[in-house]
């Protein structure tokens, strides 16, 4: 008889004891052996949370660093004449690691005691059916379109710009590293906007598994991620589902400083009228290209463009800036 191949005898051993491991499928079964070999739930799940962020946020955005250092791609970059440098890539980086080890680790260690106390499955297999996921998943894509709709629009209000959201706003470009580029505070603020969804779901039906939640935060990562990137491709989800928000979405939130608040989709955007000068911009490129001009016109009058709407981005800035308390200070 071997030790090494027996269950080690701990806490976690008795969560499946009642379990039949011939029934699971591969990645439940590799779902339960990481339980078991932890041996302590809260830190198994505490360690996996913050592992599959840390991977699939830079797993996400390495692809992002290659297509900026491949000049054929230029032709797809939302504002073509701003690369970031290696510098930037890397001091974005330095940031982001930051906010990750001070805000979301600790943040992510608590999770595994709040998810059972509001009733939510972590360690249990078999996961749930797709039937049961897909909606769940569709359900927090919108919770936290609206929330971050809201939510963003309050961090351009000037004390909390000036002191939280203006980190985010460094970069009137932005790059794939950038998603999370932001103060520890804001990243708390909308990141509550990403788990909050699940929370209440599970309060009021009780019948979520992390597993589930992992999926939508793996989801909300690529999201967040791609609407950085700087690039729209022809074949960017956007063009096939015309209410994605996608890079050309954000991209202009950043460039022109208005406009453009939320995540995921477009229609709060455009039900609040929040992106007025968005659509008269796109307009104007539109005809632009409607009008039969060669490559190089074209390249010129976006250029224009942009620059106008970054122009006029700085102005609107500074004035959200000057708000205090109640007025705009008046310099
Ligand atoms: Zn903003
Ligand atoms: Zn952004």
């Amino acid at each position: 008889m071997s030790n090494v191949t027996a269950l080690p005898h701990n806490d976690a051993s008795l969560l499946y004891a009642n379990t039949d491991f011939t029934q699971l499928n591969w990645l439940e079964v590799q779902w339960a052996t990481w339980y078991l070999w932890i041996g302590n739930p809260i830190l198994a799940t505490g360690l996996m949370s913050f592992l599959l962020h840390e991977i699939v946020y830079f797993g996400r955005a390495i692809p992002w660093i290659i297509v900026d250092a491949i000049p054929y791609f230029r032709k797809w970059k939302l504002q073509p004449n701003k690369i970031p440098t290696a510098a930037e890539q890397w001091a974005c980086t330095k940031q982001v690691l930051f906010s990750h080890f001070t805000v979301e680790l600790p943040v992510i260690w608590l999770f595994h005691p709040m998810a059972e106390m509001f009733g939510m499955s972590t360690w249990q297999v078999p996961f749930p059916s797709w039937q049961a996921i897909l909606p769940q998943v569709a359900f927090f894509f919108v919770f936290e379109d609206m929330f971050h709709f809201f939510a963003h629009q309050a961090l351009h209000w000037g004390p909390l710009y000036k002191h939280i959201h203006k980190i985010h706003h460094q970069y009137p470009a932005p790059f794939g590293l950038a998603a999370e580029y932001a103060h520890p505070a804001e990243v708390f603020i909308l990141g509550t906007g990403t788990i909050l969804g699940p929370i209440l779901y599970t309060m009021f039906r009780r019948d979520l598994h992390i597993f589930t939640m992992y999926i939508w935060i793996t989801l909300r990562l690529f999201q967040a991620v791609d609407a950085h990137s700087g690039y729209d491709f022809p074949w960017s989800l956007q063009h096939i589902l015309p209410f994605w928000s996608g890079a050309e979405h954000h991209d202009f939130h950043h460039m022109a400083f208005v406009n453009n608040f939320s995540t995921s989709f477009r229609w709060c955007d455009r039900i609040a009228g929040t992106d007025n000068k968005y659509r008269a911009y796109r307009a104007r490129l539109d005809a632009a290209k409607k009008a039969g001009l060669s490559a190089e016109e074209y390249a010129k009058m976006e250029e224009r463009l942009n620059a106008e709407a970054e122009r006029e981005g700085v102005e609107a800035e500074k004035i959200a800036e000057n708000v205090t308390w109640g007025k705009t200070k008046v310099q």
